[in-house]
């Protein structure tokens, strides 16, 4: 869910990233901030009915799997390994052309509206009914018990959703559609955690670097990498090159709890890419800078130090900012 109203967000805002290099958020390297960076807009409201993430060809994860599994419910023989490959475009491809879709091989709003078509509830055994079990983080048997029933009919209550325990269209789209930011699915991974992040319209991330240029690790790549569960990516100018890296779950809360709790909104400049000192802890996934605290710059009347304060408390062994060598625009907040 989290990843719908993150979806569409982030479709949007990445349209308006790409409309507009100079609405793009500047980003910052670990240690030189640009003081004329702009923070990113944020989108206006929540779709009542959750985005459907769009997977193609390339794409990984919980998602996948559950395409793979209801691919298989419907007949394909498709191995689900959360890998969307040339086997799984083939069969998405066969199922639009069964189903009188346009045939693209990619799984967007139409495919998976049809995907889903099929009620499952207690009792039913089978491939739709692990697609479900996916989605909640259970264990992945394909039998409607009472674990599975119990935990639909909990999500179902969480969302606001009739509470039947019966999984059909809208409790589908509740359960693959990306959340809306007030009722964010509880998460535990980092991936979980990523993706529950991309919900938080406060927090928006940097789509590029102020020194280094490697696009597939700046700190929006980095989130949506660990959100489709593939890690996220060092830069191959810095230290340790190209290479991927967890985001550390610590870290991903506290910034969960910056928005959630503290209500602060801050900009990501950078987590894992960028070129930092030599043992950066950034290259380990464990710290995240951020370069504007409630639209305002760092170094500009930011309030950087209760956001500071609040690192610390929430278990940060690192914090730099304004006062610290290097750190005049930004917030530097690192775990051990
Ligand atoms: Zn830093």
């Amino acid at each position: 869910m989290r990843k719908n109203a993150r979806n569409l967000l982030l479709q949007g805002l990445a349209a308006v990233l790409l409309a507009g290099g100079t609405l793009g958020a500047v980003n910052v390297t670990g240690d030189e901030a640009n003081a004329s960076a702009k923070p990113v807009p944020h989108a206006t409201h929540t779709p009542r009915i959750a985005a459907w993430p769009v997977l193609r060809t390339g794409s990984r994860g919980t998602d996948v799997l559950t395409v793979q599994h209801l691919l298989a419910a419907r007949g394909h023989a498709v191995t689900a390994d959360g890998t969307y490959g040339k086997k799984t475009a083939a069969a998405v491809s066969q199922f639009q052309k069964r189903a009188g879709l346009r045939v693209d091989g990619i799984v967007g709003a139409k495919t998976w509206a049809k995907l889903t078509a099929l009620t499952v509830r207690s009792g039913a055994r089978g491939h739709a009914v692990k697609a479900v079990q996916v989605q909640l983080d259970l264990k992945v048997d394909g039998v409607f018990g009472k674990n599975t029933a119990s935990a639909v009919s909990q999500f179902q209550k969480r969302y606001g959703l009739r509470n039947d325990g019966i999984v059909g269209p809208k409790t589908w789209n509740a359960l693959i559609g990306t959340s809306t930011p007030a009722k964010p699915k509880p998460a535990t991974s980092a991936t979980a955690l990523a993706r529950q992040l991309l919900g938080k319209r406060g927090i928006t991330y940097a789509t590029k670097h102020s020194k280094t240029v490697d696009p597939r690790s700046t700190a929006y790549r980095n989130i949506h990498d660990m959100a489709q569960g593939i890690g996220a990516a060092t830069s191959t100018n810095s230290h340790v090159g190209f290479k991927r890296v967890q985001l550390d779950p610590r870290m991903l809360k506290a910034l969960i709890t910056l928005h959630d709790k503290h209500h602060y909104r801050l900009q990501i400049s950078e987590f894992v890419g960028g070129s930092h000192s030599k043992n950066s802890r950034h290259y380990r996934g464990l710290s995240f800078d951020a370069n504007f605290i409630n639209g305002i710059h760092v170094g500009s009347g930011a309030p950087h130090k209760q956001v500071m304060k609040l690192c610390r408390d929430l278990g940060a062994t690192e914090v730099l900012g304004p006062g610290n060598k290097g750190h005049n625009t930004h917030i530097h907040c690192a775990w051990k």
